[in-house]
């Protein structure tokens, strides 16, 4: 009756859905997905740093270029406000007053370029540990990328090999039976047969009858468990 091929048939089957589910449901593509979406987090993250850096070292500049004016200024200020050519009792107040809004500002600039010294100092330092960190995620996504790519291709090549091999074994089985064999095996996830072990059939767990028991045994025929309806098969190597 086949019945033993059709069980070692049942068996690729089922080997052939797994890897195939396995093919479509691996969770390798979300950790994939998941270490390309890092890391470009990481990239927008390290270019904004960067950017902010060298906005700040503009500032600086133009702060150090308004120091040296104000500096200028001040010292044309004292020179005429101290050399003794200016008279005029009002023209020198406001001159004082010209020079005190000109120390005052001096150091609100000096303020802010010590603050932005440390900001771009710090800012520095948090960019190296960015940049050391997308290196470091990036090769995590690489090694993804690369049993992903290995996972997929092993799935592959033993797809091809149990298909190959499904052929072969069809061929010897009788088509009535493969075909009973389809329509049971969509009804019961793939599972159409169940093997007796011990009087108990595998697929539903039911005692067999013991008028079916006797069938068994007979290689030409089809019995059925009364409770399941999956082909039992008796096989040889068993009990
Ligand atoms: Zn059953």
């Amino acid at each position: 009756m086949g019945l033993e091929q059709l069980w070692q048939l049942q068996e690729i089957d089922l080997a052939i859905k797994a890897l195939e589910e396995e093919e479509e449901h691996t969770p390798l593509r979300q950790e994939l997905q998941a270490a390309t979406e890092e890391v470009e987090r990481l990239r927008g993250e390290l270019a904004e740093a960067e950017e902010t850096l060298k906005n700040q070292r503009k500032r600086l500049k133009i702060l150090e270029m308004d120091l040296q004016k104000n500096s200028d200024s001040r010292t044309a200020l004292r020179k005429r406000l101290y050399g003794g050519e200016v008279s005029n009792v009002r023209e020198l107040e406001q001159m004082e007053i010209k020079l005190g809004l000109l120390e005052k500002e001096q150091q609100a600039r000096e303020d802010e370029t010590l603050e932005l010294m440390e900001a771009i100092e710090s800012g520095d330092e948090e960019l190296r540990g960015k940049a050391a960190r997308l290196q470091e995620k990036e090769t995590n996504r690489q090694s993804k990328e690369t049993e992903l790519g290995e996972t997929l291709k092993r799935i592959k090549g033993d797809l091809e090999q149990l298909r190959r091999q499904r052929e072969e074994l069809a061929a010897h089985i009788e088509p009535r039976l493969l075909d009973r064999y389809q329509l049971l095996a969509q009804k019961h996830g793939g599972r159409a047969l169940a093997r007796v072990v011990e009087d108990v059939c595998g697929g539903c767990g039911v005692f067999i009858s013991s008028a079916q028991r006797g069938f068994l045994f007979n290689p030409e025929a089809l019995v059925y468990c009364e409770s399941c309806g999956r082909l039992l098969v008796k096989l040889s190597d068993h009990d």
